[in-house]
């Protein structure tokens, strides 16, 4: 798939009523810091369009980029995030999981985790969550993957996919925003759900 346009035009804070977009809906979830920002950069090609971890001031948002006029990514905060306290926590989680349970042009959920990682306790629940909320299992992205060696890959994948109680249908895609391994293969099943 080709990136033509990318725009953002809905930047929502935890008081927003989230947008209709009435186009798909391709949702980003992680912990904080696991490389979403330099995903959603190296998808759209884009350098800084998503503000990364190393940007001063990042506040918490759910962010729709519009891409190619055809789909939207949506990217919810990064969970996890040492700052954010207790009562804005509980908000989020509030407006994140009505989102995934009433969210009408939700098309597929992404579950991103770090390779060097065993999903902790969170990302436990959010897998759950999503599964609850929307009936399917999310996409995996491996995100990192360039940090490890080729001969660690398949036990990495495998190790995640055990902690997590997946099935062996669940999708896990291995990703590296320095390599961009694993970015065409994601944009080829963006384009083939789009397609069905
Ligand atoms: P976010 O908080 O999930 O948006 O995470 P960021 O995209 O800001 O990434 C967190 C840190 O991990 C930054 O220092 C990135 O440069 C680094 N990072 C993200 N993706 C990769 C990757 O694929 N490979 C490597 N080596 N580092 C990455």
């Amino acid at each position: 798939m080709l990136i033509r346009s990318v725009d953002l035009p809905y930047v929502c804070g935890v008081k927003s009523v989230l947008p209709k977009t009435g186009k798909p809906e391709f949702v980003l979830a992680g912990r904080s810091n696991v490389g979403k920002s330099s995903f959603v950069n190296a998808l759209l090609q884009r350098k800084s369009f998503a503000r990364t971890s190393s940007t001063p001031g990042k506040t918490r948002t759910i962010n729709f980029y519009a891409v190619n006029d055809a789909f939207f990514l949506v990217d919810l905060p990064g969970y996890g995030y040492a700052k954010t306290g207790p009562v804005e926590q509980e908000k989020w989680d509030r407006l994140i999981r009505r989102y995934l349970s009433e969210g009408e042009d939700i098309e597929e959920v992404i579950l991103l985790l770090d390779s060097r990682r065993v999903p902790n306790e969170m990302d436990l629940q959010m897998f759950q969550w999503i599964l609850a909320a929307t009936g399917y299992e999310p996409i995996v992205i491996i995100t990192k993957m360039d940090k490890l060696k080729r001969s660690q890959h398949a036990k990495a994948i495998k190790e995640i996919r055990e902690k997590l109680g997946a099935s062996k249908d669940c999708m896990m895609i291995p990703f590296s925003a320095e390599t961009k391994s694993g970015r065409e293969e994601f944009l080829e099943l963006v384009d083939k759900i789009l397609r069905e």
